[in-house]
């Protein structure tokens, strides 16, 4: 069953066109990859679907509704995770939900839990700049979850991450997600990355966007 439907959608930058009419269903509970090479549309999608930009033609809806800009189901996490420098861990993480209302001793427990979850607990008080890229990606990771959104939309949010961790938090990520049971969508120029972590990979092309394809990698993870 599809949580999010991509209908028709186009988007041109002044004369430079990125995508064109591309249509797409997201099944609810997996992890969908858009795999292709850079400039070629997978950030523009994915922020169209976040409701950050609005596209020229075409229509999205989550859970069978139309939206027009962002709203509590889709939380985004940027490629540079957006921290703010001046603001602890804890407070970074609670940011989510305190644009959302949610008082402060609730938000700050609910932060708590979700900084634990990525592994980060004794680090609340910490600034972003005394944290390595990891760690800081592992921030950007929990405020996202803790906002309780049921779609996760992440661009590339490995890329700041050496080698060698990007595979623990690409298993941080699958376990994160059947844990969840949340929907992601993971924007990757890496094919391993997108063949390694997804139910689901949507290839686009360059010039201009379209779906060449989608694939279903049938890994046994147990
Ligand atoms: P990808 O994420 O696959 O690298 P993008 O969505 O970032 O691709 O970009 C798709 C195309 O649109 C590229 O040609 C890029 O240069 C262009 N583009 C993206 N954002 C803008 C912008 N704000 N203004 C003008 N052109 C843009
Ligand atoms: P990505 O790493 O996903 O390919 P880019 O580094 O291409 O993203 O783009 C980073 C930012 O710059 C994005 O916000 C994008 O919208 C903007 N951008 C990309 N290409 C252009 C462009 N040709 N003109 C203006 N802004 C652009």
């Amino acid at each position: 069953e599809a949580i999010v439907e991509v209908k028709g959608i186009c988007k041109s930058y002044g004369n430079v066109e990125a995508l064109r009419d591309i249509n797409l269903d997201f099944p609810r509970g997996k992890l969908t990859s858009l795999l292709g090479p850079s400039g070629c549309g997978k950030t523009t999608l994915l922020k169209i679907i976040a409701g950050l930009i609005g596209a020229s033609a075409g229509s999205v809806t989550v859970d069978g509704k139309r939206v027009s800009g962002p709203g509590p189901e889709r939380a985004f996490v940027f490629q540079d995770f957006a921290l703010m420098p001046w603001a602890t861990v804890l407070r970074n993480v609670a940011f989510g939900l305190e644009l959302r209302g949610t008082g402060k001793a609730e938000r700050d427990e609910i932060a708590r839990r979700y900084i634990a979850q990525v592994g980060l607990s004794g680090f609340e008080d910490k600034y972003p700049h005394e944290l390595s890229g990891g760690m800081r990606q592992r921030v950007g990771l929990a405020r996202a979850l803790s906002v309780d959104a049921e779609v996760l939309l992440l661009d590339e949010p490995f890329s700041a991450v050496d080698e060698q961790n990007r595979r623990k938090f690409q298993e941080d990520l699958i376990r994160l997600r059947s844990a969840q049971n949340k929907t992601f969508i993971f924007v990757t120029h890496s094919i391993e990355e997108a063949v390694y972590i997804s139910d689901r990979i949507v290839l686009l092309s360059p010039r201009p966007g379209r779906v060449s394809q989608v694939i279903e990698p049938d890994i046994d993870r147990s």
